[in-house]
């Protein structure tokens, strides 16, 4: 029967072993098997721990954290939405935020200079929203690439002139995948060429079915130009809202999600996160990803300086050492030392992350190195056309006589069951760029060893299979002439092994090069250099001309008066023609 460990996401190589009842020593062995260098006081993730776990026999079963129960004793109080602006290029997304921002007068009132922070806050009737202040898919994907879900509702921006464009199907496949409700704002009925019926019919079409033609999503005719539709669309989004019951406990230690950073002059590192969880408030100790700091200074889009925020809302942080990247958690914690201790935990996991992604392809060049592959089966998904494009056209371009790439299937959005499923029919790898995998497709492709690889910047991704097809073609041994080695001496000879004495006339010798014995001008045997000693000192290499003892691994009895030609033999591993 097989035996079941539990293990939390990342664990550490000492704690592994432990649970594997196994030598430390042994388990490393096997990590550097698989293409990981770690040592005993070093994390792995939970993937690389069930490759190894699965090689010895184990299964792994997550060993969940007990939080949530934690958190459900705690109260929640109602909070903010927090909204996303998207759709394709120039439908007016940024006019439409700038519109929104200045529809709130309260502020403005009060003397107030908005900043751009990189969210920012709405109050209509008493009832507060917070818009995240980045336009474009960029800053939704990459959250979500992190795994924050952070917001509640998604504003799809159409311009009625134009109506949907590739970049606004990409935007419902982003909502849609996250499981976000998508309110529509036809933008641009100023202008005399728009066509609000033709929006509409185009995105019912897409299952974006108006209400009024009874279906549920949300329309509102706007301009963002001439503020037309602006307080509409806000009362929409309350009512998006509201259906939603969004509610968030504030009796625990404030966490969140870190939306912005970047360095001030005379200021310095400054943050702006978004309060899922918790009260945030300055002196706390506070971790984002891989720094922490305690809080100097909390302040708003207003420069006003806070002294709590709540779940819901964003703020700007001084006081954090260091720059946390868009995506990572941000987490209150008692001291200085927990502190430390978990930027260190978040800092390793960040490498953990990478290690995760080189495992799979080792695995890869294993199979191709068997000569079981001479085309590379994979399937892509992407986080935008765009980019799909761009990989595909690369990808292309790398092939080669020998070998090449395959592309079975492709598609934007999270990798699902279904690229699992096909996966495993075409034996393709998938390769996921700025998306993630659905925690169902993920123990899919764990129990059918489908591997998957993740990717945030386009090149590691080129590289990485640019280095898989390289190992499709065949390695050349290449052999080339050091130096020459006059024996004077042979000082003893057992089966296999021996030790000569003797010059090196020419060139050099280096420990591990490859000797082949010369009597009569014929060559009688190879031996494997395995010591050499000057002056009864080992030495690693040795240029001529010098005398010197050569220790070697090899069957020929040599004789004195014998030419040993020293080679270096190199395994080339041959290159692409072009990238
Ligand atoms: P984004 O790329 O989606 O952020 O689009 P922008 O907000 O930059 O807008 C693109 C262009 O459309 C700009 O020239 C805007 O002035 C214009 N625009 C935006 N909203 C409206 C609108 O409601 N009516 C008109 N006529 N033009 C608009």
């Amino acid at each position: 029967m097989e035996k079941v460990i539990e293990i939390p996401k990342v664990i550490t190589v000492r704690q592994f072993a432990q649970l594997l009842n196994l030598p430390v020593g042994q388990v490393i062995t096997h990590l550097l098997k698989n293409g990981i260098r770690a040592n005993i006081n070093e994390s792995i993730d939970i993937d690389t721990a069930t490759l190894i776990a699965d090689e010895l026999g184990y299964k792994v079963k997550e060993l969940k954290v007990e939080e949530k129960t934690q958190e459900e004793k705690v109260k929640s109080i109602p909070r903010p939405p927090v909204v996303v602006v998207m759709g394709h290029v120039d439908h007016g997304k940024t006019k439409l935020l700038d519109a929104i921002r200045e529809s709130n007068l309260v502020e403005k009132e009060s003397g107030g200079i908005t900043q751009h922070i990189g969210a920012y806050k709405v109050e209509i009737k008493g009832k507060k929203m917070t818009f995240l202040d980045t336009p474009g898919h960029e800053a939704f994907s990459s959250l979500r690439a992190h795994g924050a879900n952070i917001t509640d509702i998604v504003i799809l921006v159409v311009a009625a002139d134009e109506g949907v464009k590739q970049q606004t199907l990409e935007a419902i496949s982003h909502a849609r995948s996250a499981s976000v409700p998508i309110l529509v704002a036809i933008n641009k009925i100023d202008k005399p060429e728009a066509n609000v019926e033709m929006v509409k019919k185009q995105l019912a079409e897409l299952d974006l079915v108006p209400e009024q033609w009874g279906g549920k999503t949300i329309y509102v005719e706007v301009s963002a130009l001439k503020k037309i539709g602006i307080e509409k669309l806000l009362e929409m989004v309350l009512l998006l809202a509201e259906m939603q019951d969004l509610k968030a406990p504030v009796a625990l230690p404030a966490s969140g999600v870190v939306i912005e950073a970047n360095m001030q002059p005379n200021i310095g590192p400054l943050s702006t996160v978004l309060v899922q969880k918790g009260k945030l408030q300055p002196s706390q100790i506070i971790v984002a990803g891989p720094v922490w700091g305690k809080i100097r200074l909390l302040f708003d889009e207003y420069n006003h300086k806070l002294k709590e925020v709540l779940p819901g809302y964003p703020a700007r942080i001084i006081g954090i050492k260091g720059l946390p990247e868009l995506g990572d958690i941000f987490q209150v914690v008692l001291d200085e030392k927990q502190a430390r201790k978990l930027a260190d935990e978040n800092r390793i996991k960040k490498q953990v992350r990478k290690i995760a992604t080189k495992t799979g392809l080792g695995e890869l060049s294993k199979e191709i190195a068997e000569g079981k592959l001479k085309e590379l089966p994979i399937i892509i998904k992407a986080d935008v056309t765009g980019s799909l494009e761009a990989i595909k056209d690369s990808l292309g371009e790398m092939s080669d006589q020998e070998v090449k790439v395959v592309i079975v299937s492709e598609g934007i959005g999270p990798i699902t069951e279904g690229d699992i499923q096909n996966a495993v029919t075409s034996k393709a790898i998938i390769i996921g760029f700025k998306v993630i995998i659905t925690p169902r497709a993920r123990k899919l492709a764990e129990n059918s060893l489908v591997k998957y690889h993740l990717y945030d910047v386009i090149y590691q991704l080129l590289d990485d299979i640019y280095q898989a097809l390289s190992g499709l073609l065949e390695p050349e041994i290449v052999e080339t002439k050091i130096g020459k080695f006059e024996v004077i001496k042979s000082f003893f000879k057992i089966k296999g092994k021996g030790i000569i004495g003797g010059k090196l006339v020419s060139g050099e010798i280096f420990k591990d090069s490859i000797g082949k014995v010369i009597r009569d001008e014929k060559e009688i045997g190879k031996i494997k250099i395995t010591t050499l000693q000057k002056e009864k000192l080992a030495v690693s290499e040795l240029k001529a001309p010098i005398e010197c003892g050569i220790g070697y691994e090899g069957d020929v009895k040599i004789k004195p008066g014998d030419i040993v030609e020293i080679f270096k033999m190199e395994e080339v591993i041959k290159k692409l023609k072009k990238r």
